[in-house]
């Protein structure tokens, strides 16, 4: 509600505010640094930080599970345990020389946490 004759307060915009609490930082820096942060909450939201698995994701952190050669694969907790299940499943039926590897999520690079 709006009291005649006080005038309304003014909201700040969040790039003032940035750049006011790190002064060294360019209005170019604060603005980018404000639209990756808004992505991220976006991703949160979603549950999915990036997560290249089926889903339903954890939301969080996203760690990288080789995929063989050159290739990984970027998932959440959940859908780590759901490609471990996989590969598992998968070794029963696979010779000793085709086998998967089963990296444990504890000790897995984190490629991401938001
Ligand atoms: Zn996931």
């Amino acid at each position: 509600m709006r009291i005649k004759g006080i005038p309304r307060k003014r909201k700040t915009p969040r790039t003032k505010i940035l750049h006011y609490a790190y002064p060294t930082l360019e209005r170019g820096q604060c603005e980018r640094i404000l639209s990756e942060l808004a992505r991220r909450q976006e991703l949160v939201k979603a549950g999915n930080n990036d997560c290249c698995g089926n889903g339903p994701h954890t939301p969080g952190t996203v760690r990288v599970m080789p995929a063989g050669g050159d290739s990984n694969l970027i998932l959440c907790r959940a859908c780590w345990q759901r490609e471990l299940t996989y590969r598992r499943e998968r070794n029963r039926e696979l010779g000793d020389d085709f086998r998967f590897s089963l990296p444990a999520w504890e000790t897995a690079k984190v490629y991401r946490t938001v």
